[in-house]
């Protein structure tokens, strides 16, 4: 075996914990190695995840907004027709630029980038076994050693994932056709947005959850107010109801599933399931070196400086707890390198947006109305419709509206949860807004512009206040 090469830091995965985390050392002094087994860098998120999803929902809207919208707004087109094989190049195009970004970024940091899958050998060690074109085990060393392997999506009893008919969201973001009937089991954020996909391009699309409710953690009103709107798009959402079994034929699958003790079978072209994913540590040899997880196969442990139970060995992203979030990975990158430096990184985690990209698209960061009342905390709750706003209403918007949760005493802002038009761009104000520990009343009396979908959270925090101009 060739001597190891020799690293300060070696990360093992190129998600957006990744490599965040390879430049972040990079820029503090660290030599830094980069191991990847994708052909491409990015991970999920820009492979298979964020990126392909996103570029896959801007293109299914627009062929929804000229086939149902353009008329209203007098714009006349001829006969609208989809070319779903240009649509997944496209898709296709943008993902390949940004990990070609990612690359330029690791390079122009001087990262050592290596493909192949690592393993874990000794605290201080990974090797990296052939890629099979007859190479040598390779071996390489640091003083500290990241794994942000990411995750994996959960396979259901029953429900083994084939590729072609029972299906995950990897293969669902890559469908040749559009399927006629396309069964998606989890009503979480990565099932709606896929649905609102193939839905918009034709697909019948139902949505199996087991909960009474979609999405069930956002505030209880905006799920409410969601569930409602996608209801009235076409989707078929069918709660508290769980599958039974499924059955594999050459060009379908029959799902049989129960709810109050009734069964119903349907037939679906593909079937999605998306219940959930779970922390990736296939294959990184964790349990050899006595790395601590939440229960088998559960989260990586860390402390408060992302440290492993392998204090040389740390972890962060979708591979610890948390939310399982690009930018959630990409602040525990920059905190832990800090941590790692001898610097003070840490991550606010009452502060971390989340979003589902369905149209109206939903955003919120906080405490919901319900967790704020399960902890007897006293609020005041603003709530404000995009029906008021002049911008939505140009737009030809009525849907949505921002609620915005205070303490009842200090005013201090304790959560806010948009739904309408932009509410993913809208949320970083109140994320900021948090972080600087605000008020609503700091909200309220900082001046908008006119017109924009932003002067709903100014009223919304004004009707915290009880000054709300245009409510009673
Ligand atoms: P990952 O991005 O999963 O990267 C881990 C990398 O490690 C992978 O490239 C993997 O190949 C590599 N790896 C694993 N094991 C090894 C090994 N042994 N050796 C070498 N390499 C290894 N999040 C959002 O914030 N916004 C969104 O809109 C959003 N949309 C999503 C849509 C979909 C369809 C999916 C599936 C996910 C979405 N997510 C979204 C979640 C987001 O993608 C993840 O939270 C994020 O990618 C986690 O980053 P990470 O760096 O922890 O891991």
């Amino acid at each position: 075996m060739a001597p190891a090469e020799r690293f300060d830091l070696i990360v093992i995965g190129s998600g957006p914990g990744g490599y965040v985390a390879a430049v972040r050392a990079a820029q503090l002094g660290m030599r830094v190695a980069c191991i990847e087994k994708r052909a491409r860098l990015g991970g999920v998120c820009l492979n298979v995840g964020c990126i392909p999803s996103k570029a896959l929902l801007d293109s299914s809207e627009y062929y929804h907004l000229v086939r149902e919208h353009f008329a209203e707004h007098g714009i006349r087109t001829g006969q609208v027709e989809l070319d779903l094989a240009t649509m997944m190049a496209r898709k296709q195009r943008v993902v390949e630029e940004l990990t070609d970004s990612v690359r330029q970024l690791l390079e122009g940091h001087k990262i050592r980038i290596v493909h192949g899958t690592a393993r874990l050998a000794a605290p201080g060690r990974v090797t990296v076994p052939p890629n099979g074109s007859g190479d040598r085990e390779a071996d390489y060393q640091a003083d500290n050693i990241l794994l942000a392997t990411g995750s994996m999506p959960v396979e259901v009893p029953g429900l083994a994932f084939d590729g072609r008919r029972i299906v995950t969201s990897t293969e669902a973001l890559s469908f040749s056709s559009v399927p006629r009937r396309l069964g998606i089991v989890g009503g979480g954020s990565i099932g709606l947005e896929l649905g609102s996909v193939w839905q918009r391009l034709g697909s019948r699309v139902t949505v199996i959850e087991m909960l009474p409710k979609i999405a069930a953690g956002l505030d209880g009103q905006v799920g409410r107010t969601l569930d409602r709107i996608l209801r009235s798009q076409g989707l078929d959402i069918q709660v508290n109801t769980r599958v039974v079994s499924a059955e594999v034929r050459p060009r379908s699958v029959r799902v049989t599933t129960e709810r109050d003790g009734q069964r119903q079978t349907t037939t679906f072209d593909r079937l999605l399931v998306s219940v959930g994913r779970r922390p990736n540590t296939t294959q990184l040899g964790i349990e050899k070196l006595g790395i601590r997880t939440e229960g088998d196969g559960g989260p990586v442990v860390v402390d408060e400086k992302y440290r492993t139970s392998v204090p040389s060995i740390y972890a962060i992203g979708d591979l610890i707890a948390g939310p399982m979030l690009a930018h959630k990975a990409s602040a525990e990158a920059v905190a832990a390198v800090e941590c790692m430096a001898g610097r003070t990184g840490e991550v606010n985690y009452d502060a971390i947006p989340s979003v589902i990209y369905t149209w109206p698209e939903v955003a919120s960061v906080g405490l919901t109305e319900e967790e704020v009342r399960q902890r007897e905390i006293p609020a005041c709750i603003g709530t404000f419709p995009f029906s008021g706003t002049g911008r939505a209403r140009c737009m030809g918007e009525r849907e949505g509206f921002v609620k915005l949760i205070s303490h009842a005493r200090s005013d201090r802002i304790l959560g806010v949860h948009i739904i309408g038009p932009r509410a993913a761009d809208m949320i970083a104000e109140c994320v900021l807004a948090m972080e600087f520990g605000a008020s609503s009343e700091d909200i309220a009396r900082s001046v908008h512009g006119h017109p924009t979908f932003a002067e709903a959270l100014q009223e919304a925090a004004l009707t915290a206040q009880k000054c709300s101009i245009y409510t009673s």
